[in-house]
This record gives structure tokens, C-alpha cells and sequence, in this order.
């Protein structure tokens, strides 16, 4: 099985789907989260606001996400995505989950080719 993105030949574990398509972890983040490799300066300060022991504030999108995910304890983008239909915009929904996994609220894993969201 090839990445649809790098043609990269991708291992049982590490395959990832999104609309249909397989890609490599890579390309899969990349394309759940955009936006983190546009803007460089929301990861750093992101990052720094870490550092000096602050609290980034949650947006209210993410705070419903995280609460859906709490409730569910494991589930896949497209569910929460679902669940949240309109309220959030399916492509806030995936840049508000990549901010939320970078935020360390929850974890985006890879389980038999699905990506599965549990929270932190
Ligand atoms: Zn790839």
C-alpha cells in the first residue's frame, strides 16, 4: 500500500485514511493540520507559552471537542467531526483536533489503519 500524498510505501500500522484515500503518517497530519505548516509562529508560540508555565485558553470549539472525546474515550476524526456537525465546520473540527493534540489534550494514534483520538 503506497501513500496516496508520497507515494511512500507505508507499513500495515502506520496507514491512515482520510475521505477514501491511504496516506503515511506524515502526510496524514500534514493534511488533518494545515494550518501548523503555514504558521509556523502558532506552534512556536504555542510551544513558549508552554515553556513560561502558561495556560494557552482553550477556544470554545476545543472545548466541545474535548468534551465529546471524554465522552466517547476513544474515537476516530470523522465521529467527532459528526458529533459536532453544525456547530463546527468539519475543516475547524480538524484544525481544532491538530490544536488540541499539539496542546497535549489528546492523542492521535494510528490502530489498525484508523486514526483513533482519545483524550490525555
Ligand atoms: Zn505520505
Amino acid at each position: 500500500m503506497k501513500c496516496r500524498q508520497c507515494s511512500r510505501d507505508i507499513p500495515q500500522d502506520d496507514r491512515y485514511e482520510h475521505i477514501g484515500n491511504v496516506y503515511c503518517e506524515d502526510c496524514y497530519i500534514q493534511i488533518l493540520s494545515p494550518a501548523r505548516f503555514c504558521d509556523p509562529w502558532a506552534d512556536y508560540s504555542a510551544k513558549s507559552f508552554e515553556k513560561h508555565g502558561m495556560i494557552t485558553p482553550m477556544t470554545e470549539n476545543q472545548k466541545m471537542l474535548l468534551k465529546v472525546v471524554k465522552e466517547l474515550r476513544k474515537a476516530e476524526p470523522a465521529d467527532l467531526i459528526e458529533r459536532t456537525r453544525g456547530v463546527i465546520s468539519p475543516a475547524d473540527g480538524e484544525r481544532e483536533l491538530a490544536a488540541l493534540s499539539r496542546m497535549g489534550k489528546i492523542e492521535i494514534k494510528s490502530v489498525e489503519g484508523k486514526a483513533m483520538i482519545r483524550a490525555l
